[in-house]
């Protein structure tokens, strides 16, 4: 008898073919995590119908998960090997850092919203992520207790690169954020070699606001 395929996971496979490889995503290495990871269950069932539209989808408190599209350009932009230690800020539902997960050695997701590092570290549990660990507080200031990072990632938008994460990125490090006021931001790219950082635009994009003391203040 044939296997029963689910209906989001034939709509995974066809975001994957359609969203991403049809708009040049080529990392197979994100497209294999991507494929592995299930992103209905990190949306509220209210909107778990949307989970592989082409668009943002909310996740409660005012928050959004991204697009599946700007996720797997921003992962594959970070250029992950699987030794790497991952500091992900934003953490909010845990999709980005369940990926991570599949990418990266250890994962370290920071989230302000108590119930949503609450509910993201749930999921992470049952789908087996044991790589990752979630904490509350305000990531602008970065993770210090885990630092130093080869990577770090942020899934909202600060008027510009916090000091701390440049401080905590490792030699040969790099950084994929988005930066600037709420209505024209840009995602950019940050490498540390030899102690020196350079910054790269990669596109325009829209995030909600990052906020906190190296953040937007509110
Ligand atoms: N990558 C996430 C995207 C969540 S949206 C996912 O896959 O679901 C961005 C998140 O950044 C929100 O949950 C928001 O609460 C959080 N955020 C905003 N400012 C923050 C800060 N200073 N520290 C930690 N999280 C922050």
């Amino acid at each position: 008898m044939a296997e029963a395929v689910s209906h989001f996971e034939i709509q995974r496979q066809q975001m994957l073919q359609w969203q991403l490889r049809g708009r040049g995503i080529r990392d197979e290495r994100v497209l294999a995590a991507m494929a592995q990871t299930p992103r209905e269950r990190f949306i509220p069932a209210e909107f778990r119908h949307l989970a592989y539209e082409d668009r943002p989808v909310p996740i409660g408190l005012g928050q959004t998960i991204s697009q599946p599209y700007i996720v797997a350009l921003m992962l594959q932009e970070l250029r992950i090997e699987p030794h790497h230690r991952v500091l992900d800020v934003g953490s909010g539902s845990g999709y980005q850092a369940a990926i991570l997960a599949k990418l990266a050695s250890e994962v370290f997701g920071i989230e302000r919203f108590p119930e949503l590092a609450r509910r993201s570290l749930a999921v992470l549990k049952e789908l087996g992520r044991g790589n990752v660990s979630i904490y509350t507080g305000d990531g602008t200031l970065g993770l210090s207790e885990q630092a130093p990072f080869d990577r770090i990632i942020c899934g909202a938008a600060g008027p510009d690169v916090p000091k701390a994460w440049v401080e905590q990125l490792a030699e040969g490090g790099r950084i994929v954020t988005p930066t600037g006021p709420p209505e024209v931001q840009m995602l950019i790219a940050v490498d540390k070699v030899g102690g020196t950082t350079t910054k790269s635009d990669i596109c325009p994009v829209t995030f909600v606001p990052l906020i906190g003391q190296q953040g937007w203040q509110r």
